[in-house]
């Protein structure tokens, strides 16, 4: 069983108090051992990141130098990417095959767009002054940043989060979740063997929301906290922050509608939309979770999901032709398995899966739900496993009108061959990140986030470094006459 520690000041730092186990879903056995972080080691994490980034002079360090910095983490990450990816499928059931392609080799991409950005930082003199009067904005890092991830790429999303503070400026102390405590804990590992960041610069805690997230949320020396996890959790971040004023980025959940019309592609959108509802499981924030299908294509789109369906490569997450493993949890698996029950309960037919006889595995097939109501739960809410619903529309005001119907705002997808059409749709889903004929593309050098109940913020890109950046304004007045010297003089004549 591997031993987690805490990382703090540049140290590995043991823990006398409180541990939790995460288990391989595969195999229920134990995979690690982590502390249950306590507000004292809140209290030096926070204090080591701020020594770090005041007295260490993190913050006053070159761009340059912070690039150098994330090419060497980016390059040890990527000598470690087998085995990286190999604790993943162990901690939390993803196929290997996909944290090799999406999560560590999309980690190390990053970590490399993040150190150009570092030299690429720019605030703005305005142009609008007479010469001799210089008016700026400055962009200076945030301070102490803590960033919270959850544990469905328990690498990719902590590298969103720590390439962008540490491009900024910031100094950083990463909660790991409590699923996947080892997983991260190996990114951290990789920025310790690299050299590359003086002490306090990068810190690691392990825990759960209670009490670690909490006393991070609550702890006066964080200046920025970023999240990624569920809606309700970022509520009660965001409400916790807001006592103090504490900048705060949330990357909550989602429910992603695809509106497949008349004219699509229907193979292309078949293949894509499959993959996109059910790789890993369902437990990814863009899962494709609801189709909205022309009334005239249901039945051969239904078809041709459950056929789609019953091909995908699902076992041993170890094994590289694998797409689907278990579910990462019990919680999660029980969750969807109640979510299914719910579905049908509101009036909807499993077409394939549904409520699994033996529940003794963590392994659940794909289910599709037809004929159920639009406004009911499980077409609104998000289930976060593999179960996807299809419901039919008449005209695109229709469309609009059930793909829209949820609280969430975080992405879905238009498939249509009229790009009038697909533009037009694009534009009135009320979501904040659109794919036409396509799913799961993403790059990091267009910034991404979420509307409504899916977040608040940008992360990747250029917007996504700029979340670490607290703006100052300067102003410098050359001129020899001072402008206020008339003002004691009382009212010209
Ligand atoms: P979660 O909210 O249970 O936990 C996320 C993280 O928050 C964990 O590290 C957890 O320990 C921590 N946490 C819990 N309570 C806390 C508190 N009171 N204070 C501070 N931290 C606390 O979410 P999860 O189950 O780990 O993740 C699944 C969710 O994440 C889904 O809703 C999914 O949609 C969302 N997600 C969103 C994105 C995105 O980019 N929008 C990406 C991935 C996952």
């Amino acid at each position: 069983m591997i031993e987690v520690k805490n990382y703090i000041d540049g140290q590995w730092v043991g823990f006398d108090g409180p541990s939790f186990e995460s288990f391989n879903p595969t195999t229920g056995a134990k995979v690690a051992r982590a502390p249950v972080s306590d507000a004292a080691a809140v209290a030096a994490s926070v204090a080591a990141a701020r020594r770090a980034f005041n007295e260490g002079g993190w913050r006053w360090t070159k761009g340059s130098v912070r690039a150098a910095a994330l090419l060497k983490l980016a390059d040890m990450l990527e000598s470690r990417s087998a085995p990286i990816s190999e604790l993943i499928a162990r901690e939390m059931g993803k196929p290997v095959r996909v944290n090799m392609a999406r999560e560590v080799e999309g980690a190390v991409d990053k970590l490399r767009y993040f150190a150009g950005a570092a030299r690429f930082l720019e605030g703005s003199v305005t142009g609008s002054t007479v010469p001799e009067i210089w008016d700026m904005v400055l962009p200076e890092p945030a301070g102490v940043a803590a960033l919270i991830i959850p544990w469905n790429d328990p690498v990719d999303l902590a590298v969103r989060k720590l390439g962008a503070a540490l491009a900024a400026g910031c100094t950083a102390i990463v909660k790991s979740s409590e699923i996947t405590p080892a997983s991260t804990a190996a990114l951290i590992e990789a920025v310790h063997d690299s050299g590359a960041f003086p002490p306090g610069v990068v810190n690691l805690l392990s825990g759960p929301g209670q009490p670690t997230g909490d006393a991070l949320v609550d702890h006066p020396g964080v200046d920025k906290i970023s999240f990624t996890g569920s809606t309700a959790t970022g509520m009660r971040i965001m409400e916790r922050a807001a006592r103090r004023l504490a900048k705060v980025s949330l990357e909550c959940g989602g429910k992603f509608p695809a509106i497949i019309t008349e004219d699509a592609d229907l193979e292309r959108c078949l293949d894509a939309v499959t993959y996109g509802a059910f790789m890993y499981g369902g437990q990814s924030c863009t899962a494709c979770t609801r189709l909205v299908v022309d009334r005239r294509l249901h039945d051969r789109v239904v078809e041709g999901i459950v056929e789609r369906s019953r091909k995908l490569p699902m076992g041993d997450p170890l094994d590289p032709t694998m797409l689907v493993g278990p579910m990462a949890s019990r919680k999660q698996y029980d969750k969807a398995v109640s979510y299914i029950r719910l579905g049908i309960a509101e009036g909807a037919r499993a077409v394939i899966g549904g409520v699994p006889a033996d529940q003794s595995s963590l392994f659940l097939p794909p289910t599709v739900l037809v004929g159920g109501p639009v406004d009911g739960r499980v077409a609104r809410e998000e289930v976060f496993g593999p179960v996807l619903v299809i419901h039919p529309f008449a005209d695109e005001a229709q469309a609009l009108a059930i793909a829209n119907n949820t609280p969430y705002g975080l992405g879905g997808s238009v498939w249509s061959q009229d790009i009038n059409r697909a533009l037009r749709l694009a534009r009135r889903l009320d979501v904040a990140d659109v794919w036409i004929n396509t799913h799961y593309i993403r790059h990091v050098e267009t910034s991404f986030g979420g509307r409504h109940h899916s977040g608040l913020g940008r992360e990747l890109g250029m917007a996504g470094v700029e979340e670490y950046l607290s703006w100052k304004r300067l102003c410098i007045d050359t001129r020899s006459e001072f402008h206020l010297k008339n003002w004691f003089e009382g009212p010209s004549k």
